[in-house]
């Protein structure tokens, strides 16, 4: 006989776990008491769930899996208390996450995919390409260890680590839901920023959702020719399409974007680059984060001088647009994106 494959049951929705609970026979109410053990209390384990009757706890036992990341290790910056944190699935697969503390509050960056496909040259985490996309469970959870971890509120969620969040879209929409879900962690959508390569078709379904959360765009460079070189994914979409897909979002949504622009030496930062730049996305409702390149061992590439980075800044100023330089956190554990698990892994023999 097949093994039924059990339910995710962090993964449903109030609607969905309601439905499913009365399938089982037991009574609605049911449904929003375990959502709650889930999504506010974030208990760890069936057996927490005091208030349910012990038959209903041995039918979730039997049918359901409670997805809890285990905590393989974690690096704590003595510079500024970034936390780096490596979590392993139930199947073995590892993934990253990192916490940052801000003045604002804390904030955490998940991953939203085993590994990626999208193959930009830079990153670390696409080096061995995609293994597989997150559950919904699976991103959530990152955020409620580390919070549990830390033992303090977590207010800010960015999907910036590893993974293309559009290349798993349907789960990305859910965990949406469920985290700013009122009977769940309540984040307000405001807080939650989802970083993208630029999937133009699902950056236009997410902009007609209508959701107040911030779309950042990883441009990285200030023409098609030269994006091209860094990042495959501009081989489907132009450059021009990428950002009038930024424009609709704002159209849609009032939400100022984010551009992402990792500054390498010698490759995007000439005058002449930022002058583009700032051609390419003008009178948008816009900023631009400038990230000077975490060089990583695989590739060549190299950071601007601090010099080099400020004049970038400075002309895109001139300019009129909008302009941040990335403030480096965690500067002394395990660099870029996607590197811890890469040392974990080679450590691990894989
Ligand atoms: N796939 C999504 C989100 C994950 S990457 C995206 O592309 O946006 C998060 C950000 O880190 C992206 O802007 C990405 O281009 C950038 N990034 C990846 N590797 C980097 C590196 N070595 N140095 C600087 N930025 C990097």
């Amino acid at each position: 006989m097949m093994q039924q494959e059990k339910t995710d049951i962090k993964s449903m929705n109030l609607t969905e776990l309601t439905a499913w609970v009365e399938a089982l026979g037991e009574k609605k109410f049911r449904a929003k008491q375990i959502y709650e053990w889930l999504h506010k209390k974030q208990a760890s384990s069936f057996e927490e769930m005091t208030n349910l009757p012990k038959s209903l706890i041995e039918k979730l036992r039997e049918q359901c899996v409670l997805v809890s990341l285990k905590k393989e290790a974690v690096q704590i910056s003595k510079l500024d208390g970034t936390r780096k944190y490596l979590f392993a699935l139930s199947d073995g697969n590892v993934i990253e996450s990192v916490l940052m503390r801000y003045k604002h509050g804390n904030s955490v960056c998940i991953s939203s995919q085993v590994g990626c496909r999208m193959g930009c040259r830079f990153c670390a985490s696409t080096l061995d390409g995609l293994v597989r996309g997150l559950a919904p469970s699976e991103m959530l959870d990152q955020i409620y260890q580390i919070g549990k971890d830390i033992g303090e509120r977590i207010s800010n969620v960015v999907v910036m680590g590893t993974g293309e969040p559009m290349d798993n879209f349907e789960n990305l929409l859910k965990f949406i839901e469920l985290l700013t879900d009122e009977n769940g962690l309540n984040i307000s959508q405001r807080n939650l920023t989802v970083s993208t390569c630029g999937i133009v078709p699902k950056m236009r379904e997410l902009a007609e959702k209508k959701l107040a959360i911030t779309l950042a765009l990883s441009l990285h460079a200030s023409n098609q020719k030269k994006r091209k070189e860094l990042m495959p994914v501009a081989n489907r979409y132009e450059i021009g399409e990428v950002v009038e897909a930024c424009r609709y979002y704002f159209a849609q949504t009032g939400r100022r974007v984010t551009f992402e622009y990792s500054l390498v030496a010698g490759v995007n930062d000439t005058a002449e680059d930022a002058r583009e730049l700032a051609a390419l996305i003008h009178g948008m409702n816009c900023h631009v984060n400038l990230i000077p390149v975490n060089p990583i061992k695989e590739r060549n590439y190299r950071q601007p001088d601090a010099h080099a980075v400020l004049a970038f800044k400075n002309k895109l100023e001139k300019y009129g647009i909008n302009v941040t330089i990335r403030r480096e956190m965690g500067r002394d554990i395990d660099g870029a994106c996607g590197q811890l698990r890469k040392r974990y892994m080679a450590d691990a023999g894989e």
